[in-house]
């Protein structure tokens, strides 16, 4: 699913540069600043025991139903319309490991980038909220995130979009997100962005043959809020290798492109409107010549 949206990004933006620039090289927009108060969290997949005690917690502290009402054991593998993170596993040739999805927090979010009434939108600490009373349900969001996380809810007669808002109710009120406040091994912390960084680099010099010498989402699509660190490949945890540009720094760029491109045909047709009026007024007047 995220390869196909990946794609399909990829080509549309292709396609686009072409057609708007004519082979000529689109100014593209600047890229968003880094907020010095950016707040984020640091999943560490190694120190990942795979409890889900954070799963339980994240639907406690948002008041998210269960996924089968009724059921004793409740154990979603997916994001969903009442699931905002999922512990997932991964066991392959590069070894096995846990895989925490949730929100990534985009520094330059697709999905705020497309909603046209800011449903969507950059909140305190640029963590990534959602205000359903303004949601229209056009579910852009879900389409332009290259995570594949907002989902909506199908089965709710006055349907909203779900994902992970980092607890902001929670922080407002002086707590720790639910996931960071549970986890017993430490493997999900909250702070600030910068320190979280520099604490993720600590850890791969540290221990050089623990990790993958990556920090993802140090500048994976623009740079996200929530970074990863992992001993096996990302891309085996379903992390998508997105390059260093955000998704709508490519489509922004490419819509001024195609804005700028429509100058030349529009001026193109000022001036074929203008020589049809002549030509038209100058045949009117030499036919008015002949009937006298
Ligand atoms: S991961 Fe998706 S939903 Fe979350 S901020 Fe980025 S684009 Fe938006
Ligand atoms: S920050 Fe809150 S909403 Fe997000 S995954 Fe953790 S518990 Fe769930
Ligand atoms: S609570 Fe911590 S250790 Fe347990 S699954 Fe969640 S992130 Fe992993």
């Amino acid at each position: 699913m995220t390869m196909n949206r990946r794609a399909l990004l990829k080509g549309l933006g292709a396609v686009g540069v072409a057609t708007a620039t004519g082979g000529r090289a689109a100014v593209a927009r600047s890229r968003r600043p880094v907020a010095e108060d950016a707040v984020g969290m640091l999943y560490d997949a190694t120190r990942c025991i795979g409890c889900k005690t954070c799963m339980v917690a994240c639907r406690r502290a948002n008041h998210l139903p269960y996924e089968k009402p009724g059921h004793p054991w409740d154990d979603p593998v997916d994001l969903s319309g009442r699931t905002k993170t999922v512990i997932q596993r991964y066991r392959g040739r590069e070894g096995q490991s846990y895989m925490k999805r949730q929100c990534l927090h985009c520094l330059d979010p697709a999905c705020v980038s497309v909603c046209m009434i800011g449903a969507m939108h950059k909140s305190e600490g640029g963590i990534v909220a959602y205000d359903p009373d303004r949601c229209i349900g056009c579910r852009y969001c879900q389409v332009a995130c290259p995570f594949n996380v907002p989902r909506f809810q199908w089965d709710s007669p006055t349907p909203k979009i779900v994902k992970c808002e980092m607890c902001r109710h929670l922080l407002a009120r002086g707590r720790l997100p639910a996931c960071c406040e549970v986890c017993p091994t430490g493997a999900v912390q909250f702070g600030k962005r910068k320190a979280l960084l520099a604490e993720a680099k600590r850890r791969i010099a540290r221990h050089p043959d623990r990790y993958v010498h990556k920090i993802y989402g140090e500048s994976d699509a623009g740079g996200t809020q929530v970074l990863y660190l992992s001993s096996v490949p990302f891309e085996k945890l379903g992390l998508p290798h997105l390059g260093t540009e955000s998704v709508p720094r490519l489509s922004e760029t490419v819509q001024h492109g195609i804005y700028k491109g429509f100058i030349v045909p529009a001026a193109l047709y000022v001036l074929i409107g203008a020589a049809v009026r002549r030509h038209h007024r100058q045949r009117s007047v030499d036919e008015r010549k002949e009937e006298t």
